[in-house]
């Protein structure tokens, strides 16, 4: 029989296992920064979506969009099951009439964003 037995030894598995804690430990770290991002970009596409049936029902003249608030309120319950907030990180929208806005909790105004994407 031959006395060296074959397969790893322990120091050959604890720096493979080191090696994959720290691949594992960045492809987490990207993972997390894309799903933020995710979730911002999808709030605002949802309020900036809000906002375009706000403005078409007010120039309808219809009568839940008798302001931004308002709307928002009927929109969520009529679409939404009567959901408070469409944000996938958990914000709560306020509306402002003017400058016509729905600011989220945790994404900030759709305003800002305009802004920000035009330079
Ligand atoms: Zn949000």
């Amino acid at each position: 029989m031959n006395s060296h037995s074959k397969g790893f030894t322990l120091i050959e598995l604890v720096i493979v296992i080191a090696i994959l804690g720290v691949l594992a430990s960045v492809a987490m770290a990207l993972f997390g920064e894309t799903l933020a991002d995710t979730q911002k970009k999808a709030c605002i596409a949802n309020r900036m979506t809000i906002l375009r049936q706000y403005t078409m029902a007010e120039a309808r003249g219809d009568a839940e969009a008798s302001s931004l608030e308002n709307y928002v309120k009927w929109y969520l319950a009529t679409y939404y099951n009567g959901a408070t907030t469409l944000c996938p990180s958990g914000g709560t929208y306020t509306c402002t009439q003017d400058p016509l806005d729905i600011i989220c909790s945790e994404h900030g105004s759709l305003i800002d964003k305009e802004q920000n994407s035009k330079n």
